[in-house]
């Protein structure tokens, strides 16, 4: 997308190779009208598909991704980072492995919002690894529910996320997809 590509090349930096900040627009400041256009592409995307509820993870995911619950007027649910893994019988829970602070965390999800039968969008800020996104769709299996499909801001796509995701066949789409990167270097793929 055009203008996300733009604001990640005007005030988006390279930490290293790997790990991009863009604390301006998405991940500490937010660019509401930035977070419109993005959520209004999105729906375009996934307009075909059957959509109940938006989920993400906090803290970041929330601000896209609750464009999108309204611009689809749908409820959006976002699983929460638990430090204590005790089991819960009120929680769907599961073990992932946090990209940028390396270490693990229980994703946390009430039984009360995501339900069997229910159509589930992804949406989150970055895709690396794809361990959150994993992670999120392991609990959306735990309460029989499905996903219909996974929305990125930010796809860093040297990095396995996108594949590991591909290949269990989910529509994965990306508004912006990173090539590779370095200081003051960032190159995109572009979508088709
Ligand atoms: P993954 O689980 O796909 O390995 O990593 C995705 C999660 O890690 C995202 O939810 C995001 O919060 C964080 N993340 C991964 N890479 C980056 C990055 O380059 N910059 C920022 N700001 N967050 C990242």
């Amino acid at each position: 997308m055009k203008q996300l590509e733009e604001a990640i090349l005007k005030y988006g930096s390279a930490i290293n190779e790997q790990v991009l900040k863009v604390d301006t627009f998405l991940n500490h400041q937010i660019d509401p009208n930035l977070m419109y256009l993005m959520a209004a592409d999105i729906l375009e995307h996934f307009k075909d598909k059957k959509i109940d509820k938006i989920i993400t993870i906090e803290a970041s995911g929330i601000a896209p991704a609750l464009m999108v619950a309204y611009q689809l007027n749908v409820p959006l649910v976002f699983f929460k980072k638990a430090t204590s893994s005790i089991l819960n019988e009120e929680l769907y829970q599961c073990q992932v492995h946090s990209f940028t602070k390396n270490k693990d965390y229980t994703l946390t999800a009430s039984k009360n919002y995501i339900h069997e039968g229910e159509k589930l969008l992804f949406v989150d800020d970055f895709l690396a690894n794809g361990e959150a996104a994993l992670g999120a769709i392991n609990i959306v299996k735990q309460a029989n529910a499905e996903i219909s499909g996974i929305a990125i801001i930010i796809e860093k796509s040297f990095q396995p996320g996108r594949e590991r995701l591909t290949a269990e066949g989910y529509d994965v789409y990306s508004l912006a997809r990173i090539k590779q990167m370095a200081a003051n270097h960032i190159e995109f793929i572009k979508n088709e």
